[in-house]
């Protein structure tokens, strides 16, 4: 840990890794970045990097568990031992698990589970490199590796963290602005709906800024939701049978 404080905006107006306050970091995306698994994503925003992967539906298992009227959607969110500096704990943290819930809340919210009666739909997250941000690339991640499974869905989830820095709103925290920010606020939505599925916050806001930090939130979703829908249609355009 370090023991001062940095300066997070510098006399520019510019943040520790050069963005201006509205900016989103570099962002990679990729579908079918898997083979043993029915739908795969890779996500990156800047130094977080995440890989989605999905299996299903398929029959539940073990059977009781089983619902007679729709899937049951499994979630694990994970970060691995060497994405993060500091030592993290093999197993399953709190952390971890409580993430694991509210990103099945929110994917649950998109996805027709009744489509799918008695079977089950599992969704893993790896972080392998965390710099903030992870909840919200790792449902970026799996949003797009349902839609790569065919798993029919109501709109994509597009998710990003807002902040407060230095007095200052941002949007797309990394890890120093989450670290030594005022306040950190995850947001994500299915934006076809104009919907919120997931919304955390750490820290303190004033109302104003609560409105105008999901103003910039929605702002960042609505460019991520386009590069989600760029990213389907590549693979889709590029796997489709040559006509004849
Ligand atoms: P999110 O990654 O969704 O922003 P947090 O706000 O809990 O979730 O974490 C912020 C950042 O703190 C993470 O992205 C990661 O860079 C860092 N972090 C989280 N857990 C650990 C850990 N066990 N050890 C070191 N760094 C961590």
């Amino acid at each position: 840990m370090h023991s001062i404080r940095p300066r997070l905006i510098n006399e520019n107006g510019l943040r520790v890794d050069g963005r201006r306050p509205d900016e989103l970091r570099p962002i990679k995306m990729e579908v079918g970045v898997l083979e043993k698994s029915d739908g795969s994503a890779y996500v990156e925003f800047g130094g977080t990097k995440v890989f989605a992967a999905v299996f299903g539906p398929r029959e539940a298992h073990p059977k009781h568990l089983a619902l007679p009227d729709r899937a049951i959607l499994n979630c694990r969110y994970h970060m691995t031992s060497f994405s993060v500096e500091e030592r993290k704990p093999l197993g399953m943290t709190r952390r971890e698990i409580e993430l694991s819930k509210v990103i099945r809340e929110a994917l649950e919210t998109v996805a027709f589970l009744e489509e799918f009666p008695r079977a089950s739909i599992d969704v893993y997250i790896e972080v392998i490199q965390a710099d903030g941000g992870t909840r919200t690339a790792g449902l970026t991640a799996a949003s797009l590796a349902l839609a790569d499974a065919s798993i029919p869905m109501a709109d994509l989830i597009a998710a990003v963290a807002v902040g407060k820095v230095d007095g200052q709103l941002v949007l797309d925290l990394c890890d120093l602005e989450d670290k030594y920010g005022e306040a950190d606020m995850p947001v994500a939505m299915a934006p076809r709906f104009n919907s919120v599925v997931l919304l955390q916050l750490n820290g303190k806001f004033s109302p104003s800024e609560f409105k105008k930090g999901l103003t910039l939130a929605q702002k960042g979703i609505a460019e991520i939701y386009r590069l989600q829908q760029e990213t389907l249609k590549k693979k889709f355009s590029a796997s489709r049978p040559m006509e004849v």
